[in-house]
């Protein structure tokens, strides 16, 4: 390291304009990271951040000035993440990932409706983003309300009890044995899977996983450890 920096110093003192460069400090944080050509790499990708998010090794790239007015005339995000609208679950950070990345659509319970479908539509038509990801998160009170309707434990008000009826299909096939937690992480991630089902199941959707336009992922993040369980 002194070697370097011996070395910048004396193209300083040369007057090496171009080289000087990397020695101001640079707003942007760097990210080594291509744009992902396909889901895979997206995948990974977020992969990536997740761990870095997880271990504390956040980096906060894409957020500064400079950046955001590269994004001013365009947006190029690698992915589409479907997740719940817990504060607990901030799809940016959860992914270190920062402005123009991600694609987000956040709605109580990652619940399927035709707003939400056309939000994923845009973007899979328009930005020709490759990768879809439907994350749940544990502890979810959406699905928590869900399970209460369906025993019967609770009232909500109507529009909540509306989104439960959209969660309530996916958990059908529920291991009536469980209980507690073990229910209710059950239930998270069937209510992902039912997600998943749903996207799948309409003719666009089919078409664009037959032509592999997108790679769908179903997902679920854990409150305590911070990391994403990716359900592949
Ligand atoms: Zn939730």
């Amino acid at each position: 390291m002194i070697t370097h920096f011996t070395r910048r110093q004396i193209l300083a003192s040369a007057g090496a304009a171009t080289f000087l460069t990397p020695l101001v400090e640079a707003t942007e944080p760097p990210t080594s990271e291509p744009f992902p050509r396909d889901g895979t790499e997206a995948l990974s990708r977020l992969k990536a951040g997740n761990a870095r998010f997880a271990e504390g090794k956040t980096r906060h790239a894409h957020e500064g000035a400079d950046w955001r007015k590269q994004l001013v005339a365009d947006q190029k995000p690698f992915a589409i993440v479907l997740g719940c609208s817990d504060s607990r679950v901030p799809t940016e950070l959860v992914f270190d990932q920062g402005f123009g990345d991600l694609f987000v659509i956040r709605v109580a319970g990652n619940v399927i409706d035709t707003d939400v479908v056309g939000s994923i539509q845009y973007a899979v038509r328009h930005l020709k983003t490759q990768l879809l990801v439907v994350m749940g998160h544990e502890g979810c009170g959406a699905v928590t309300a869900t399970l209460a309707a369906i025993d019967g434990t609770a009232k909500e008000p109507r529009f909540v009890e509306a989104l439960a009826k959209r969660i309530e299909p996916g958990l059908k096939g529920l291991d009536r044995q469980l209980v507690g937690t073990a229910r209710l992480s059950a239930a998270v991630e069937a209510n992902v899977r039912w997600a998943e089902k749903q996207l799948a199941s309409f003719p666009e959707g089919k078409k664009a996983l037959e032509d592999k336009a997108v790679m769908l992922v179903g997902a679920v993040y854990e409150l305590n450890t911070g990391r994403v369980r990716f359900l592949v």
